[in-house]
């Protein structure tokens, strides 16, 4: 249900690896762009309103992980969800907030390897193993620490260098005289990308790289109640940064076969039955399926069309509310018979007799009498 659009890392323009200070510094720039105070274009306010509600969830370790691993669905609602525009100054308070603490995150940043990429695995269930859970292996293929150097990505017997550009600090930095005042830029040293050292003789199995290519299996627990388009975040099992640089995550994107006749919204199961007049008239039993097995339902005598009866607790458990579960609603159709025997007319124009309704005379139509009914 989520479109890439308004998913929080795209709006923020982050990768889903970004760190707390990377995360900070996008919402800053993208700030200073679409604050209302500095953008008179009208749709400024919405995109900084999107830009702000997304940097509220990431920025919030707890938040964050509940939207890595359920989306929207997992931070929706909550106290926090639009209150955050209102309650934000001017466009000045936000810039000295975020210079202020600026600087100190910059110089911790020192010499670090980058980290490696998040994988994404599809995972294809049955809507019932997606109501009950259940643990899956899946297997894939995904680069770690390379065995020949453990991950420097020098050869054996030889040590990477300090990299003269940045003297092993790992960025560079510059200074820019904007209208808003001095700006610091840090940004990446290109000659070690950010780590601080360089590698003169490379690793033969690796090439410099301290990382392979190696086949995983894992085992997946996928919680009861999970639902199509969840994702369930594993971190660290992604793939490993060059010259053992920390883990990316694995992300574990579900999806849910449909059912041949449930139908599922959220917690809720629905099953749509058909019964006769006669049947909804004079009551019946019917077979309905549940992710349990089949189960009998009473329709009493007297019943009408789009009744609905609840089975409570036969729909789907709860996801974060554990020990709740759903309904499974039957929705009941009364089906007016279209073609009648000789003798289930006779029958039928025999009960309006006595229940004193008028019909059609002679039971049938012009097409009935000329043999075409
Ligand atoms: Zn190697």
């Amino acid at each position: 249900m989520a479109t890439t659009e308004h998913d929080f890392y795209v709006l923020l323009g982050v990768e889903r690896t970004a760190t707390d200070a990377q995360i900070k510094r996008a919402f800053r720039k993208l700030a200073q762009q679409w604050h209302p105070d500095v953008n008179t274009d009208p749709a400024a306010q919405e995109r900084f309103k999107e830009i702000n509600e997304a940097y509220q969830v990431l920025s919030d370790p707890e938040r964050r992980s509940r939207y890595d691993t359920f989306g929207r669905a997992g931070v929706d609602g909550g106290a926090a969800g639009g209150a955050g525009f209102e309650g934000f100054g001017g466009f000045s308070d936000i810039f000295d907030a975020f210079f202020g603490g600026n600087a100190g995150a910059a110089s911790a940043r020192r010499g670090r390897p980058q980290p490696g990429a998040d994988l994404r695995y599809d995972l294809r269930i049955t809507f019932e193993e997606a109501v009950k859970g259940i643990d899956k292996e899946i297997e894939f293929t995904v680069l770690q620490r390379c065995e020949t150097c453990i991950g420097s990505g020098a050869k054996a017997g030889t040590d990477p260098i300090v990299c003269p550009q940045c003297n092993g600090r790992g960025e560079v930095r510059s200074v820019r005289q904007t209208m808003l005042g001095q700006m610091v830029n840090v940004s990446a040293c290109p000659s070690c990308h950010g780590e601080g050292r360089i590698i003169v003789t490379s690793c033969d199995t690796c090439k410099g790289d301290g990382r392979t290519e190696r086949k995983r299996t894992l085992r997946v627990t996928i919680p009861a109640g999970i639902d199509e388009g969840h994702q369930i975040r594993l971190s660290n099992e992604g793939e490993v940064g060059p010259r053992s640089g920390p883990p990316g995550s694995l992300y574990v994107a579900i999806h849910v076969q449909p059912h041949a006749t449930l139908t599922r919204d959220g917690t809720e199961l629905f099953y749509d039955a058909s019964i006769s007049i006669v049947q909804a008239a004079l009551g019946t039993r019917i077979t309905v399926p549940t992710v349990d097995g089949e189960e009998e339902v009473e329709i009493k005598a007297g019943t009408q069309p789009n009744t609905e009866i609840r089975l409570r607790g036969k729909g789907v458990p709860h996801l974060r509310r554990s020990g709740q579960r759903g309904d499974l609603h039957v929705m009941v159709d009364v089906v007016v018979p279209t073609k009648l025997s000789k003798k289930a007319r006779e029958l039928l124009a025999a009960y309006a007799e006595e229940a004193g309704e008028s019909v059609a005379h002679g039971g049938g139509g012009l097409l009935e009498k000329l043999g075409l009914g």
